[in-house]
């Protein structure tokens, strides 16, 4: 196949585009760079089947050649991230997968969208299943992220049912692993960062807030067994493991062996206090669960921030 990756080098789209690569399939790759890293591509660019183009997908977007399959990844994920680029991060989820459908329909290819489980906002029932509603603040700060991935969504299942497109619709839960920026801004990198250099590991709130993490090889699967599957309706991809920020940062500092202290600092306004994701549907649909357990993961992202942090 070949196959168009939005967002491609960002954290998500350089290890799908890397997989791509290796299941021998052909991968245009589209970024900005507005917080992704040419780093995350630097070996896929020597690549004869990977193409790149520096380019912003809210504008109208045009690829020469076939596409099978045009996977819209681009936008900002971090919580700093979307704050410091409200509109970007609107415009991205918006008018950038208005583009990137309109593209999918004229090659007829099968569209993907890279959804979340912030659809779901700071949900009223724990674990959330694809049928929950959710519980966003619109106008809230988080608002440009949960808002432009539902309208995302929302135009996703439009293009199924009036050109029936063969869409795919995925909801990624926290996800984490090589590759993730040092200054991201989210639990993971925050943690690594702080407990490597010594500094003090900012928990927000009490601490007592849950995140279940999987690790970026599980999910990249899943997302590969979704793309190839023939569902429509929207799929959780996660891992159910559940935890209480404070623990992660325990664990961080246990496994880094570092001598930083847990400090705690103000909750940001609207932080979902539990997360946790129902993949009955994933197993059923996809054959599919994670694998990676939260030690191992967190000990081979450990190494990759290792060789990182200055
Ligand atoms: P990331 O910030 O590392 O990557 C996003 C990439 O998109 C960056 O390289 C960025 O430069 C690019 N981009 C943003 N706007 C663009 C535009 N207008 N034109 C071209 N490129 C643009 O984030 P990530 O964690 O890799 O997330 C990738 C996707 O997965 C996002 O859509 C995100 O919403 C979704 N997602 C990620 C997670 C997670 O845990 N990592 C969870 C849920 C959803
Ligand atoms: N968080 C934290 N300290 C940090 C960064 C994040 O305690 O330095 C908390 C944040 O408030 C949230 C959880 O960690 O409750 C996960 O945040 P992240 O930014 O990783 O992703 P989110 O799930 O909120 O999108």
């Amino acid at each position: 196949m070949r196959i168009l990756v939005t967002g491609a080098a960002g954290f998500l789209g350089s290890h799908l585009s890397r997989y791509l690569l290796a299941k021998g399939h052909k991968v245009v790759g589209i970024d900005n760079f507005i917080t992704g890293n040419v780093e995350n591509i630097g070996d896929l660019l020597k690549n004869q089947a990977f193409e790149f183009v520096k380019y912003d997908v809210t504008n109208y977007l045009h690829v020469a050649g076939k596409l099978d399959a045009v996977l819209h990844f681009a936008s900002p994920a971090s919580p700093i991230d979307y704050l410091k680029f409200p509109i970007p991060t609107l415009k991205v989820g918006a008018l950038g997968t208005h583009k990137a459908l309109g593209l999918a329909k004229d090659k007829k290819a099968i569209f993907m969208i890279a959804s979340t489980s912030e659809v779901y906002g700071d949900p009223l029932i724990n674990p959330q299943h694809e049928a929950y509603w959710g519980n966003v603040n619109p106008i809230g700060p988080r608002g440009v992220y949960d808002e432009a991935k539902r309208f995302a969504e929302a135009l996703t299942m439009a293009y199924h049912r009036y050109h029936k497109m063969p869409v795919r619709l995925l909801r990624i839960f926290n996800t984490y692993g090589p590759n993730m920026r040092l200054e991201d801004g989210r639990a993971v990198p925050n943690f690594m960062t702080q407990a490597l250099k010594g500094k003090p590991i900012t928990v927000y709130g009490d601490g007592k807030q849950t995140r279940s993490l999987c690790y970026v090889s599980d999910l990249i699967d899943g997302i590969y067994r979704l793309l190839m599957s023939k569902e429509n309706d929207p799929v959780n991809i996660g891992n159910p493991h559940e935890i209480s920020l404070l623990e992660l940062a325990e664990a961080v500092k246990r496994l880094t062996g570092s001598k930083s202290k847990i400090v705690f600092k103000p909750l940001p306004q609207d932080d979902p206090k539990v997360r946790r994701p129902d993949i009955t549907r994933a197993k059923k649909l996809l054959k599919w669960e994670p694998k990676v357990n939260l030690e191992e993961g967190l000990k081979k992202t450990i190494a990759y921030f290792r060789s990182k942090v200055k």
